[in-house]
């Protein structure tokens, strides 16, 4: 399969130089369904790191005063070029990171969107005027490129995180740094090739290599650097928190995307057939590793039986195995923490007498596996369950049936996070008023597809800070100016 990824080729003379370049510590590729070694890279050096910063630094100026037409035909030939490679690109995702290969292609589609949408948005307006409240003034209202930007990408979306971040970051005049997470970095890699090509030069763009114990040491040089200005992370709560105290050395400005717990909730009027089928692709998608995916599925109890019969009878016909099968629908974990956290959740339900309504005991894993497979699992479970909040970040379902309308939205909220919310009613009405009563950052109504380039996605509570996409996503890696001129 390696032998076969011409993007593996395409990337690997630009690999041979990170190879050559640093001499740090060796970081393993995995293909976590088999765990071969796609690749080993050389992680960066504290010392290399902070030469990037100053590369970043030296051509900060020229990048910021290019004109918006400079930079958008930059970032439209970056998105031809991934346009172009787009099936390597998706292979080289699946391989590295396990999806299977339509869930790939789907996320190189959202990722070249991303930076079409980038440069689309150079055509706004980023300055205005009004008028004064001193006489014979005039107010003019800038935005400016913020300055250095740093972005951490976790592997769930190894594509999709880093154009996420990098395009906006690039359009609104800004050079970044990107450090992707340890199990995916030949994805950013790769972009980082394509974006090299399109003319986006080094210091422009760049990308630092790091372990999972190495990881701290990105973030923490670049907060130490006055010049290093917003520092733009999606991944757990945990190291977002941490992050929030790093950065108040230099005042860095955060954006953070954070974990979710998302309430998927199925009314009495919702049409079960689509509610069913859209818990099965939220929940399982991805193996169940997105952030916005169904956490914990609450049906009202005079549809529940119904829903539980079609929802294990979906989750049945699932195949596990590789991301290259076409008929795989659910793929390995990322990694050996992943399945070990997973196994926890299953013995702690196990502790409190809580066992599986279903297990596909009888699927096999692909031949001769010995990747990170694990079988999907659903359970029911009350609200007052002491997991039923964990974020669960793989494919075990939970069901919880309730019943009294008027508790719904607090059952929802009751959570440390607020990031993705979920309504199945055919009541638009009684759908409109619950979704306005739900702290989350985004609700979707009879719809799960609630990420794209377009929107402003992100969330509310422990689910971070600020917003990604969306008609001001070049804004927040500005800063606003104002000048009263008299
Ligand atoms: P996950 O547990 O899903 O891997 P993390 O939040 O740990 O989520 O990782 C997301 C990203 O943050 C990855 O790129 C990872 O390398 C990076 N990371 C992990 N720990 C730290 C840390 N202490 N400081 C900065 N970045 C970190």
């Amino acid at each position: 399969m390696i032998g076969n990824l011409k993007m593996i080729d395409l990337i690997s003379d630009f690999i041979e130089s990170y190879e050559s370049a640093s001499n740090l510590q060796g970081l393993n590729v995995y293909n976590p369904e088999n765990l071969q070694i796609i690749k080993t890279l050389i992680c960066d050096s504290p010392k290399k790191i902070n030469q990037k910063i100053e590369e970043a630094q030296g051509v900060q100026c020229f990048w910021a005063s290019s004109s918006n037409e400079y930079r958008q035909d930059k970032l439209k030939s970056w998105s031809s070029l991934c346009e172009r490679h787009k099936s390597d690109l998706a292979s080289l995702l699946s391989l590295e990171q396990g999806k299977p290969l339509s869930e790939s292609l789907i996320e190189i589609d959202a990722s070249i969107k991303n930076i079409k949408w980038a440069a689309d948005c150079l055509d706004e307006e980023y300055s205005y005027e009004t008028s004064s409240h001193v006489d014979k003034a005039t107010n003019v209202i800038k935005y400016e490129p913020i300055g250095i930007v740093a972005a951490i990408t976790p592997w769930n979306f190894p594509s999709a995180m880093i154009t996420r971040k990098v395009a906006p970051a690039l359009a609104a005049g800004c050079v970044v740094l990107a450090k992707p997470a340890e199990d995916t970095p030949l994805s950013a890699l790769a972009l980082l090739a394509l974006a090299r090509e399109a003319g986006i030069d080094e210091g422009i763009f760049d990308v630092v290599l790091l372990s999972r114990e190495g990881a701290g040491v990105f973030s923490k040089l670049c907060f130490e650097n006055p010049n290093v200005r917003l520092l733009s992370f999606t991944g757990s709560t945990a190291v977002g928190k941490t992050l929030i105290t790093e950065s108040a050395q230099n005042v860095t400005k955060l954006s953070l995307e954070l974990g979710g717990d998302a309430p998927f909730i199925v009314t009495e009027r919702a049409n079960l057939d689509k509610a069913i089928d859209a818990a099965f692709a939220s929940k399982f998608r991805n193996a169940g590793q997105t952030c916005i995916c169904a956490n914990r599925i609450y049906i009202h109890e005079h549809v529940y039986e119904r829903f539980k019969k079609g929802f294990v009878r979906r989750v049945a016909q699932a195949r596990i195995g590789g991301a290259f099968d076409n008929e795989v629908e659910i793929g390995p974990l990322i990694n050996e923490q992943a399945l070990n956290r997973l196994r926890k959740i299953e013995e702690e339900l196990k502790g409190q007498s809580i066992s599986p309504i279903y297990i596909d005991f009888e699927q096999e894993y692909p031949d001769g596996s010995s990747g990170y497979f694990f079988k999907p699992a659903i359970y029911e479970v009350s609200h007052k369950c002491s997991l039923i909040n964990q974020e669960i970040f793989g494919p075990i379902a939970f069901l919880c049936r309730y019943s009294d309308t008027d508790d719904i939205a607090a059952l929802a909220n009751d959570t440390p996070y607020g990031l993705a919310a979920y309504i199945y009613d055919q009541n638009s009405g009684e759908a409109k008023a619950l979704a306005d009563q739900l702290h989350f950052g985004m609700v979707g109504i009879n719809e799960i597809r609630i990420a794209d380039a377009s929107i402003p996605f992100g969330g509310a509570k422990h689910s971070g800070i600020g917003r990604e996409g969306g008609q001001d996503a070049l804004k927040y890696f500005m800063n606003m100016k104002y000048i009263c001129h008299a």
